[in-house]
Parts: C-alpha cells; structure tokens; sequence
C-alpha cells in the first residue's frame, strides 16, 4: 500500500515537474518572444523618432518656405499695383482704391475723380526723346504729390501722359474747381528739365462719385469723354461729365460710322467753284469742293463731316477720293483743250501729314494721266507749321512736279513774315471772314489791305474768297487784288453744269 502511495506521489511530483519543465520552457519562450518585440519596439521607436525629427525640420523649412512666398507675394502685388516710373499707384492700384473706397462711402459723401491728360506729350517724346519724355513724366508726378497728397487727396498714374486725382476735400462747386484751377495752374509753369525749357498743358476729365457711376468701369467710360471733350474743344481746360456728353459722343460715333459707310458707298460727290481773274473777269480756275449726298439729309455740306472725318482719320480715304475724282476731271478737261484753268483741291492735316501722303499723290497722278500743273493744293497755315521742315520738304517735291501752293484761310492763323518767307506757296487766299465786312469795318478793310500789300511783296497772287457782291469785288479791284472767289461769281456746281465756266 505504502508502495503504491509513493509512486502515486513520485507520479504526481512527475506530473509536476513535468508541468514545471513545461511551464519553464513556455516563459522562457514568452520571454524570448518579449524580448524580441521589445528590440522590434525600439527599433520601431527609433526609426518613429527620426521620421519625426525629419518631420520637424521639413516644417521648418515648409514655414520659411511660407514666409518667403508671402514676402514674394507682396512684392509681386506691389509691382502689380505700383508704376515702375513715379512709384505711384499705376491703373490697377487706382481701380482696386476706387473700388474699396466706393464700398466704404457715408451716405452724404462726394469724391471728385480727375482724369489728367497732358497734351501733346507725343511732341515731347518725339522731339526730345523717350527718356526726357519720361523726365518730364516724372516731374509732374513730383509736382502733383506736392500739391494734392498734402491734401489728403489721392493720385495714380493710370496711362502713359495720364494721371488720375481723387479730391474729397472741398465743402462745394466753387470750391473744388478752383482747386482743379490750381492744379492746371501748376502743371503750365515752366519746365526745365536738362538744357532744355519748354512749357505744357493739360486736359482733364472730370467725374463726381457717385453721381456720374457708382463702378470704376462707369467712372472710367465717363471721365473718358469728359477728357475727349477737354480735347477736342482745344484743350488746356477741364471739362464735368454730365449725360449730355455721352449722347454726344454716341452721335459722333455713329456719324463716323455712317461716314466710313458713305466712303465704300460712294456716296461722295465733288462740286467746283469757280475762281475770277479780277483784272480780265475771266475764269482761270476752279476750287474742288466736296458733298455728301446722304440718303436721308440731302446733300450734307462738308462743315458737317470734315472735321469729324479729320478726327477719326478717315479724312485720308475721304482726301484720297476727292484728289482721285478732281485729277480724273482735270484730266478730262485736259483732253477737251481746256489748258489754263487750275483745279484747287484742300487738303486736311492729317491728310497731309500721313506717311503715305507723297505716294498716295504720286500715284494718282500717275493713275489719271493728268498734267499736275493745273494742280493746286490749298493748305492752311496751321498745317504748315506744325512741322515747318517737312512742310517745306513735301511742297518743294511737288512743285517740281509742276503742283502749285495756296494758304487758305490767311490771315485767321498765325501770319508770320518769318515762316511766309520760308514756304515755298504761290499764293495766299484771304479768308471769307474779312470780305463779309470789308465795306463795313474799317479795320477789316485794312487788314485785306495789308495781305495784298504782303503778298505784293513776297511775289505771291493773292485770291479773295466769299466775294458775294459787285461792291466787294469793286473794293477788290481798287485795292489790286488779283483774283476772287464766291457767290457773285457762281456757287460751288456739279461738273455737269461746269460747261458753262470752261467756255467763258
Ligand atoms: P474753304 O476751303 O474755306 O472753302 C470755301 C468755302 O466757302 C466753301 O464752303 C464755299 O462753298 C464757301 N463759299 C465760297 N464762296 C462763298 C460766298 O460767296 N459766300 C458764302 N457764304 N460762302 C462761300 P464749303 O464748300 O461748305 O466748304 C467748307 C469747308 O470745308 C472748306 O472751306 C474746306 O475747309 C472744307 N472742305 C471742303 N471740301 C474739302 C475737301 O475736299 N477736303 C478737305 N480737307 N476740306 C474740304
Ligand atoms: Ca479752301
Ligand atoms: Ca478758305
């Protein structure tokens, strides 16, 4: 019995120790497994730890990264907004401002916007070239930050030769106009830039917000055509927007529109009026004269269309079309023996001052076949100044193609002996405004008197126009003029009751 007791405990104790063997083995094996999670762990750890330093730094870096594209951002913002030549605002500035200050207005506030437009800067660019032009440029912008930035007000640079003003500092009207005054006033005192002295003008549209728009795009269409009016009504002045001027120039805009229509329509025609030799009573020529002959006005006189036809250059096809019609004519009567009567035809300035002007010339001639020594041109005086040198330089082309000159409308313009003496014209044509009171006023009587006495003097035939009775045309005669001109004679008529003229 005993025996079987010590080997049921022997067994058991086996059991146990087997149990503990086993137990033993299954720790150490956790241990081992442990210990190699926990290595695993570390170097998990490890290699989480380097990530997130390298993490760090690339925020780091990533916000520097930042803070520079912010700071670049600005400066491109800047250069954006700002006008590398006066540093001031340039157009996108000025209308992100007008924007901003437009959201931000009271009720009962009024700002005044100025559009400034120097005049004739294309002259100064021209003749002194681009980097004094850009001199004088940078001096008005010192001179308009002097005078409007202490007032609180604002200024930009929207355009080459353009300035914009925002003014918000005036208690009315009167108030604010002289201040514009004082700005025009400024901007003509002398100008000394380097060796040269020169003086200049400007022309300046101006808006009321929000009255004349409440959108920079409305301000800017508006103040435009208050600046066009500046312009065209001989600038140097300031001009207010008010509806009225853009149903103006809607109208304008359409004459140009029918007049480049009445162009391709050939809906032109050429009349002649014929020219008197004062001491025979014979006609010794004729002046070409151009009418509309419009669909539903009649025939239109040219005062209504030159000089909006001038404006917007279509006077050169216009000019192109009367020269043509005049030299196919001339040519005619050349053909039919009629050798000695001189066919006048004006030309315009921009017309004359056209870069194709000599070979568009050349070309017609060349095309009709006609003789051009009884080809005149009548330019004013206006025109041949602007740019005496090549004024002189074209004229003297042509007259060696045996064309002759004639200074219309002389005595309206400058009248200078200096250049009179320069200008290689044959003759000067009084303007009608002196013969319509010759007998009447006593200084007109003088003055026609005096272009005589001059063009006596300077070997040129002098011609009357708008010689309207057998009065004048006695006058005339008492005081030697040459030639005349005007109703009395005859108006200005179709070619086909010209017949008459040529045989007289
Ligand atoms: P202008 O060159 O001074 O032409 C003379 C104008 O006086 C003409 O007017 C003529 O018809 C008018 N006239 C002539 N005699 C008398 C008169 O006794 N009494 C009155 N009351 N008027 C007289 P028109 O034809 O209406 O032309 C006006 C202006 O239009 C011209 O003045 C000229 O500057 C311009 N013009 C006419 N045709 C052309 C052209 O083909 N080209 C250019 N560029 N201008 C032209
Ligand atoms: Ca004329
Ligand atoms: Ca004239």
């Amino acid at each position: 019995m005993e025996g079987y007791v010590q080997a049921g405990i022997g067994v058991v104790l086996l059991i146990i120790g087997v149990l503990l063997v086993i137990n033993l083995l299954q720790n150490h094996k956790i241990r081992q497994k442990m210990q190699k999670d926990e290595s695993k762990l570390l170097d998990n750890y490890q290699s989480l730890k380097a990530a997130y330093e390298e993490v760090s730094q690339d925020k780091e870096e990533l916000a520097e990264h930042c803070e520079e594209l912010s700071r670049s951002k600005e400066r491109m913002q800047k250069t954006a907004y700002t006008d590398y030549l006066t540093c001031l605002p340039n157009r996108l500035g000025y209308s992100e401002f007008i924007e901003a200050e437009m959201r931000g207005m009271k009720p009962d506030e009024v700002l005044a916007i100025l559009d400034i437009d120097v005049d004739n800067f294309k002259i100064i660019n021209e003749s002194y070239g681009h980097s004094y032009g850009d001199d004088t440029l940078r001096e008005i912008a010192r001179r308009l930050t002097r005078l409007v930035l202490e007032r609180g007000a604002y200024l930009a640079r929207i355009g080459g030769d353009e300035f914009a003003v925002v003014l918000r500092d005036f208690s009315g009207r009167e108030e604010l106009e002289a201040q514009i005054q004082q700005i025009l006033n400024y901007l003509k005192e002398p100008y000394r830039i380097g060796e040269k002295e020169f003086l200049l003008t400007v022309s300046v549209g101006v808006v009321m917000v929000p009255i004349d728009g409440t959108n920079c795009q409305v301000l800017t269409k508006n103040m435009d055509a208050a600046k066009f009016f500046a312009k065209t009504n001989g600038r140097d002045m300031y001009i207010f927007y008010d509806d009225s001027l853009s149903r103006t120039l809607a109208a304008k805009l359409e004459l140009q529109n029918e007049i480049r229509k009445a162009i391709e329509d050939k809906a032109f025609e050429v009349y002649f009026q014929p020219q008197i030799d004062l001491s025979t009573d014979q006609i010794i020529g004729f002046e070409a004269l151009v009418r509309w002959n419009h669909p539903e006005r009649g025939v239109v006189p040219p005062a209504e269309f030159i000089a909006d036809a001038e404006e917007c250059g279509l006077i050169v096809p216009l000019g192109e079309f009367v020269l043509r019609e005049s030299c196919q004519k001339l040519k005619k009567w050349q053909d039919e023996g009629y050798t000695k009567q001189v066919l006048a035809v004006n030309l315009s300035a921009r017309q004359f001052k056209n870069r194709d002007f000599m070979d568009s010339v050349m070309k017609i001639i060349q095309e009709t076949g006609v003789d051009p020594k009884q080809l005149e041109f009548e330019i004013t005086e206006s025109m041949a100044l602007d740019d005496l040198e090549y004024t002189i330089k074209t004229l003297q082309s042509l007259r060696e193609l045996g064309v002759s000159f004639a200074l219309d409308d002389f005595g309206t313009g400058y009248s200078s002996l200096n250049y009179l003496k320069r200008l290689p014209v044959n003759q000067l044509k009084i303007d009608k405004s002196f013969m319509d009171r010759v007998l009447e006023d006593h200084s007109d009587q003088k003055i026609v008197e005096t272009i005589i006495a001059l063009a006596q003097a300077l070997n040129l035939v002098v011609i009357a126009e708008g010689v309207e009775n057998a009065e004048q045309a006695d006058f005339l005669k008492s005081v030697s003029c040459d030639k005349a001109q005007g109703y009395l004679y005859s108006k200005p008529v179709r070619e086909n009751d010209l017949k008459v003229f040529l045989q007289m």
